[in-house]
């Protein structure tokens, strides 16, 4: 028997109506990956990439096909099943950081916990400066988000995301607003970060400089990943 492979994408359709229009994003998109692995989606703009991530993160659903999380079909979970699946095995991080602008580092790498009542309060401390040590912004514990840079802020969204110690990483466009040495040291530190804590990271991305770097890559065209 062949392993299970940790997430399948199988035969996954999506489509958008915009008043009379149609938009068909994914058009029967199929693969696997295996936990720990480091992959990069690549597409133009309006390939579907942020489709994709959305339906992988469990934040939204396929129109048909199947997204399969260790064998489960997210999409036969009942909505609070998925989000307990969201907010405590997938970590996020966007393109623009999304920062709480009047917390702290601190307070914002702890809010996912905040939400999760199987943490205690000292595992919960614990944890939140291990993340923050990870991506190396100890100093800044206590600066707000504008007094940060763009890259020490795309760095507390990653320590954000593996807070929870996620499963699975899913990342749009991550470093689209960051300059090319804050990219290489950001791609550097989530290498890193897939090594030591094996965990499973997705990213779409179309910075070929980025993608030169990254083992396994899938190429979106128009929806599909052309073979
Ligand atoms: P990418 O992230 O690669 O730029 P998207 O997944 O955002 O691609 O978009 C894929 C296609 O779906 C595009 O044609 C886009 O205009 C359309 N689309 C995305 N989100 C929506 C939405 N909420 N409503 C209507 N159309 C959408
Ligand atoms: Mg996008």
């Amino acid at each position: 028997m062949s392993q299970q492979p940790f997430l399948r994408l199988d035969d996954v359709h999506k489509r958008y109506r915009l008043g009379e229009t149609v938009v068909h994003a994914l058009r029967g998109v199929s693969f696997d990956l295996q936990q720990g692995a480091f992959t990069a989606l690549v597409g133009p703009s309006g390939s579907g990439k942020s489709t994709l991530l959305n339906l992988v993160g469990c934040l939204d659903e396929p129109d048909s096909g199947r997204v399969l999380l260790q064998g489960n079909d997210v999409s036969r979970l009942s909505d609070n099943e998925r989000s307990r699946l969201r907010n405590q095995h997938i970590g996020f991080i966007f393109q623009s950081f999304n920062l709480v602008p009047v917390l702290d580092v601190y307070e914002n790498v702890e809010l996912p916990l905040l939400i999760n009542p199987k943490v205690s309060a000292g595992e919960r401390a614990e944890r939140v400066l291990q993340a923050i040590r990870d991506v190396e912004l100890e100093p800044q514990l206590r600066h707000l988000p504008d007094k940060l840079s763009g890259g020490q802020r795309q760095r507390v969204a990653i320590a954000r995301a593996l807070v929870t110690h996620p499963l699975l990483v899913v990342a749009d466009e991550p470093t689209a607003n960051l300059d090319s040495g804050t990219t290489h040291r950001l791609i550097d530190l989530l290498l890193e970060l897939n090594d030591k804590r094996k965990v499973t990271f997705l990213f779409s991305t179309h910075d070929e400089k980025l993608m030169a770097r990254v083992a396994h890559v899938l190429h979106l065209k128009d929806g599909a990943l052309p073979s």
